[in-house]
């Protein structure tokens, strides 16, 4: 299979450095806010900061994947002798919580790096120098059609659950009617 080079984008978190501000998902809500920059809710942010005052947790989680099903079994990490407890380190938007999900429509939110900047807007935003964005190259193969019909399957899968599937279609029917 053909390889093709691929920027892999990064941000690195020194979570002791958090000051717990909250200016990342403040710079986060308010670039994806529909016009851009038009409102701030920390709900809409695609990167949310976990807290845990009184064994002075503060750690920055950036939404990743969407999952329809919550973990069967969940982890509890000791760090310095602080508790993460089990869903502390989570990217996913999961059923058993509130965290990465749209307020309005309740569809998981993903962080998608900031499309089209040249740094994330929550690494430009955090002063305390807690984010650090790095790009680096790689070589992967091609994405494969199978590839590409396994991320259709799970994006409709989450729609399916929220809306439920004959809204789904009468939707689907009005887009492709749609002159
Ligand atoms: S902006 Fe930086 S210091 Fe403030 S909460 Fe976010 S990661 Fe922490
Ligand atoms: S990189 Fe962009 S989309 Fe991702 S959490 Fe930061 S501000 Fe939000």
């Amino acid at each position: 299979m053909a390889k093709v080079k691929k920027i892999i984008k990064n941000i690195k978190v020194d979570a002791d450095r958090c000051s717990g501000c909250r200016g990342c998902e403040i710079a986060c809500s308010a670039f994806h806010a529909e016009p851009k920059y038009s409102s701030v809710n920390p709900a809409r942010s695609r990167v949310r900061v976990i807290t845990h005052r009184l064994q002075d947790i503060w750690l920055p989680v950036f939404a990743g994947e969407y999952t329809p099903t919550e973990c069967a079994g969940r982890d509890i990490y000791t760090i310095d002798g602080k508790d993460y407890d089990e869903c502390g380190f989570c990217r996913a938007a999961c059923p058993s919580r509130d965290m990465f999900k749209e307020p309005d429509s309740g569809l998981p939110l993903k962080c998608d790096m900031c499309e089209g900047e040249d740094e994330p807007l929550c690494v430009k935003w955090c002063l305390d120098g807690v984010l650090v964005y790095e790009e680096r190259e790689v070589w992967v193969e091609e994405d494969s059609e199978e590839k590409k019909q396994e991320e259709l399957d799970i994006g409709l899968g989450s729609l399916a659950d929220k809306f439920g599937l004959n809204q789904l279609k009468d939707a689907m029917a009005r887009m492709t009617t749609k002159e």
